[in-house]
């Protein structure tokens, strides 16, 4: 399965090759043969140092079981995930522990990811204590330094979650994974439940971030819009599946899947006077546990045809760096 990249002469920061990620299903009859629900279906993707990756697609589409995935949150069940060019899958506890310094994720409700009885100071100085660095006046010092990196005053660290509003708690969060310098972070829908223009503020704190400290995200989003300005290379992903990955100006520009134009028309637009012909999509996600055969899209597609029921697409590359799957391409 090839690893859908930009850049084939550079070694990326982190290389995932036909992940897999299935869970048992509960059986129903003695004699039932073992069951399997596939959350990530074969996902192969590339992200290059100080590059941003989004990922979208509809809830349930198993974008934040691939994060987790990666970050080894979540078992994988096949598949290889290089990070600098070594395998996670095959990490000993000891070195996973090192990995994780690394790699971070920031979580979607930065209310329930932040233990309510505890002090910023000791939420953001947590990672550190648990990774055993620097004593403990140092360890404030850091605290005290990467929060005022993420715009807070120092003078909060004695302050709890509670006492602060929903973008500045997702700014805690935040400054909660860059206190052990990471090189990638997996954000998990970090601004959905934000209000629309803290959603900038702290999209604009990322990049900035991600300007000042070399970092890579993968940026995971039910939302196009939002990923439109911080990522350069977009995966869409259905049912398991990226079904397509290309450069974000492609992907905005010069969708090629049925699905990625779908996405875009839900996209709403700021003047109510444009009039532009919106595809909807049609029905819900269908059920990972028994997923439509051939194209998995083809129960929504407004272009499905016989092929699409009998045969599984291939990625093809429709221009340099642009693959998608769909028989029509
Ligand atoms: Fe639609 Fe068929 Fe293309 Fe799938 S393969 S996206 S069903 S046209």
């Amino acid at each position: 399965m090839p690893v859908f990249a930009e850049h084939k002469m550079r070694e990326p920061l982190l290389e995932v090759k036909d992940l897999v990620k299935s869970f048992t299903l509960k059986k129903t009859g003695f004699f039932q043969p073992p069951r399997f629900v596939y959350a990530v279906s074969g996902v192969s993707f590339s992200l290059d140092k100080g590059k941003t990756l989004g990922m979208v697609g509809e809830s349930g589409c198993g974008k934040t079981t691939a994060g987790r995935a990666i970050l080894r949150l979540v078992e994988p069940t096949s598949g290889e995930i290089n990070f600098e060019g070594q395998n996670v899958a095959r990490f000993s506890e000891h070195r996973l522990k090192q990995f994780r310094r690394n790699a971070q994720m920031i979580f979607q409700d930065p209310f329930a990811s932040l233990n309510p009885r505890m002090t910023v100071a000791d939420i953001v100085g947590e990672p550190l204590l648990v990774h055993g660095m620097g004593p403990k006046g140092e360890r404030a010092d850091r605290v005290a330094a990467v929060l005022e990196k993420v715009g807070l005053e120092p003078a909060c660290m004695r302050r709890f979650p509670h006492e602060f509003s929903g973008g500045q708690r997702q700014r805690i969060g935040i400054a909660r994974v860059l206190t052990l310098n990471p090189a990638l972070i997996i954000a998990d829908e970090p601004v959905s439940a934000l209000d629309v223009s803290i959603q900038a503020q702290i999209i604009n704190l990322m990049v900035r971030l991600q300007d000042e400290l070399g970092l890579s995200y993968l940026f995971i989003s039910h939302d196009l819009a939002v990923v439109e300005h911080i990522c350069e290379r977009v995966a869409i992903m259905y049912l398991g599946k990226i079904v397509e990955i290309a450069p974000a100006e492609n992907i905005y520009h010069r969708p090629q899947h049925p699905y990625t134009r779908s996405l875009l028309s839900a996209i709403p637009i700021p003047d109510p006077r444009k009039k532009i012909a919106r595809t909807l999509l049609q029905g819900d996600l269908p059920s990972p546990v028994d997923p439509p055969s051939g194209c998995t899209f083809r129960t929504r597609c407004p272009k499905a045809q016989k092929i699409c029921r009998e045969q599984v697409p291939e990625m093809v590359e429709v221009e340099p760096g642009h693959f998608a799957a769909c028989h029509l391409l």
